[in-house]
């Protein structure tokens, strides 16, 4: 049978296997799925997640459960070999890696967070491409108002309280005005700590924030985040967050239009640093003999074909946020036309590449992804939210967008028993307000039995 191996189970990986569990006849061919995660994470949801709107498993999707025709390997793929059609992978129980032979080979792995060597960012930020980052910021927040509502005021305090996102594009944003949402909706519960005394501080290197969004609805929302005390640097770089401490340096730029020596503006403490300033293609990719487009993504064929310099590299495929796919409705790239790396074509890609390999199993020929951008939905916290059609010529404000974000983000959510979790998270927010425990001992479960438990006494000292 032929053997189709998936590397990377994200959103255009499980979409892929998911189409591919439909499309195949049976016998027709075996799928493989590498993933070192179990499950595929609805990014979109990762603000709501970090302002405790929604439960953190809600939106993840476990691959066993809703792709039971496909067999997974729970590893790191750490190296890919078109010449040999093989793949190492390394177990997440650890151990030795092993090499996995294939057919058909899809690459959809993703990106991860894109930094810049900032003193003090690697080990002080926090990103958000992970159920696991949103989860923690949930629970820093929670607890440094725990912590904050017991000291006096200060400069501990006010670094407890005070929270920075890097980066105004559309996660920073989602993620920067949910958790101001939350964090207003937690002072309800200490009087001990002052609306003024909560800070939030967004930082975009550029002149304006959300480029998916006309200009006049990015202005609607510096002007809704200014009204609830969140602060927007634009022009604004972080120079520095060494030991937490933020610095902030203004961009200048001269007559001419050059860059002129940045200067400082401001310098505060923070416990919360998420840094949310672009992705960058896995750089696991660099670990092949496949070809790659300078900034590092797989280059594809409109069909989703991997090309190379002499032509198509035959039984590779790729979708997603790790590939350069041309965009041919012409809303590409401003640099160079292809798809910009968003759900939006990963899981149409994903559909599209299935349909392209079971044609190509059969002798047929694969058809050219073309997808027309259908605009963009943000939640701004609760009733709060803009939307923008494709082409950024309509725009919708305030609360009918939100609704538009919740109803859009409900449909799209895979598999109904998942979308069932998250509007039950939505019903039980609205009426019961959101859950604002954290389990922080669950890091050191066994501390509780421990603390009471009889050991051996030591033998006693032979004279
Ligand atoms: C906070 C946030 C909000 C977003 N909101 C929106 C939105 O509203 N609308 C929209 O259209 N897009 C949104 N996006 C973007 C969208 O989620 C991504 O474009 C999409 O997830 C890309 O899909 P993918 O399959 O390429 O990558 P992913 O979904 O990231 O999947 C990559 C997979 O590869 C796996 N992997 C990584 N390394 C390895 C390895 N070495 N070996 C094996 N497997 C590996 C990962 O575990 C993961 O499962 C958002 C993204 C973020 C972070």
């Amino acid at each position: 049978m032929t053997k189709i191996l998936i590397l990377g189970g994200g959103y255009a990986g499980f979409y892929t296997a998911k189409k591919l569990e439909k499309h195949l006849r049976s016998g027709e061919a075996e799928v493989t799925i590498v993933d070192p995660l179990p499950y595929m994470t609805y990014l979109p949801f990762l603000p709501e997640v970090a302002a405790s709107q929604i439960e953190a498993r809600h939106v993840v999707v476990s691959h066993r459960r809703h792709l039971k025709k496909t067999s997974f390997v729970q590893g790191k793929v750490t190296a890919i070999s078109a010449a040999d059609k093989k793949v190492t992978v390394v177990p997440v129980t650890g151990g030795d890696s092993f090499d996995i032979e294939y057919d058909e080979l899809v690459v959809t792995l993703g990106s991860v967070s894109r930094t810049f060597p900032i003193p003090g960012v690697a080990d002080n930020a926090i990103g958000l491409k992970s159920v696991e980052e949103a989860t923690a910021i949930r629970d820093r927040l929670i607890d440094n108002f725990n912590k904050a509502a017991g000291l006096p005021a200060g400069p501990e305090r006010a670094r407890l309280l005070t929270v920075i996102v890097v980066g105004g594009g559309f996660a920073g944003i989602e993620v920067f005005a949910e958790l101001r949402s939350f964090a207003t909706s937690l002072l309800k519960y200490y009087p001990e700590i002052d609306f003024n005394e909560v800070q939030f501080h967004l930082v975009e290197a550029m002149g304006n924030i959300m480029p998916e969004v006309s200009h006049e609805t990015s202005l609607w929302v510096l002007k809704n985040l200014s009204e609830r005390n969140a602060t927007v640097h634009l022009w604004t770089q972080l120079a520095d967050a060494t030991g937490g401490h933020c610095v902030l340096k203004k961009i200048h730029k001269d007559k001419e239009g050059n860059l002129v020596e940045p200067e400082e503006t401001h310098e505060f403490d923070s416990d919360i640093i998420i840094w949310t300033a672009g992705v960058m293609a896995n750089p696991v990719l660099k670990a092949s003999d496949l070809p790659l487009e300078p900034r590092g993504r797989l280059r594809l064929r409109a069909d989703l074909r991997v090309e190379g310099d002499d032509g198509v590299v035959e039984h590779v495929w790729g979708a997603g946020d790790a590939t350069q796919v041309p965009d041919l409705s012409g809303s590409g790239l401003p640099f160079d036309g292809s798809c910009v790396p968003n759900a939006q074509h990963a899981v149409r890609q994903a559909k599209r590449l299935a349909k392209n390999i079971v044609a190509s199993l059969r002798g047929e020929q694969p058809r050219d992804y073309l997808h027309k951008p259908q605009g963009a939905v943000a939640g701004l916290g609760p009733g709060r939210g803009v939307y923008t059609n494709g082409k950024k010529k309509f725009a919708i404000k305030g609360w009918v967008a939100w609704v538009m974000h919740r109803g859009y983000h409900g449909l799209a959510m895979p598999m109904w028993e998942r979308k069932w979790r998250v509007v039950g998270d939505w019903l039980g927010e609205a009426f019961l307000h959101r859950d604002i425990v954290t389990l922080e001992k669950v890091q050191e479960p066994r501390a509780f039995f421990e603390e009471f438990a009889s050991r051996p006494k030591p033998p006693a000292d032979k004279k």
